[in-house]
């Protein structure tokens, strides 16, 4: 394990889900971790608890991604009480389902707001403070990279664009010394995609390995790209998808 001592983390989202799996094992690895959350103020301070319980400090943030002023104070608020930012994971976001002609303006709006233009705007409020050795990770989908079944236009869309998002920030912060990544999901399961869900079979098939990966499974690669060990690699897209893309 690489030890992230002395760092800090800010986890989008990181309240329940993948977010929350990802908070943990920063810490678990050593970091004091700041997460996100929308609304469920509950299951953010219940996340706050375990880490605190491994003897790290957490602060937990509410903040709309879609509401610029929040995503400022968010960061703000971690670097007023922490006094640095190293690591930035980008991963609240929402799904959508069905055909691009149901998809109403504010639907779309909406989605890319939370999964586009919150990323973009937690970077570039987070980039100023991190220095050498910094890290960005963004949670993109296996549905960036394979789109293998209709009813995700919206989505799909969304999260392909978080690769140039990452490409380009690794053009730009590289020469800080700062590594930029993403990591491709499979089918997770949390309250978003619930393995036990109507269409989990169906996504289940879809899979090299025939099953349901857990948010545990997905932290342990943002936890590589974040740590040490990750230091060379930069503009990269990893699938944690149980071979969903193969
Ligand atoms: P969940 O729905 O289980 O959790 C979402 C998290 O994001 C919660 O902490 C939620 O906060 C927060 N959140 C949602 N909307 C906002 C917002 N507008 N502003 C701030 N925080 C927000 O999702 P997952 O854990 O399943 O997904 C995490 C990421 O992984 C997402 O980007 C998703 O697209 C991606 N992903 C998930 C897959 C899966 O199968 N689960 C597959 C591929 C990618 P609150 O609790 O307050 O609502």
């Amino acid at each position: 394990m690489t030890t992230m001592n002395g760092k800090v983390a800010l986890v989008t989202g990181g309240s329940r889900g993948i977010g929350a799996a990802i908070a943990l094992r920063l810490a678990e690895d050593g970091a004091d971790v700041a997460l996100t959350y929308r609304g469920g103020s509950e299951r953010a301070e219940a996340v706050v608890a375990k880490i605190a319980a491994m003897g790290r400090t957490a602060l937990a943030v509410r903040a709309d991604g879609a509401d610029e002023a929040a995503v400022r104070g968010a960061v703000a608020a971690v670097v007023e009480r922490f006094g640095r930012l190293d690591v930035l994971v980008n991963n609240a976001g929402v799904g959508a389902v069905g055909p691009i002609g149901g998809t109403a303006v504010e639907e779309i709006d909406t989605l890319l707001a939370v999964n586009v233009r919150a990323p973009y705007l937690y970077a570039r409020a987070a980039a100023p403070h991190l220095a050498e050795g910094g890290r960005i990770v963004t949670i993109g989908s296996c549905l960036a990279q394979r789109v293998a079944f209709p009813g995700a236009v919206l989505y799909a869309t969304s999260k392909a664009a978080m690769t140039g998002l990452t490409k380009a920030l690794a053009r730009e912060l590289g020469p800080r010394g700062i590594t930029v990544n993403l990591v491709h999901p499979g089918p997770i399961d949390t309250d978003m995609n619930p393995a036990d869900g109507d269409s989990a079979d169906f996504q289940r098939g879809f899979t090299a390995l025939g099953r349901y990966g857990a948010p545990a499974e997905v932290a342990g690669a943002v936890a590589y790209l974040a740590g040490e060990d990750g230091r060379y690699v930069t503009g990269a897209e990893l699938a944690v998808d149980g071979g969903f893309a193969a």
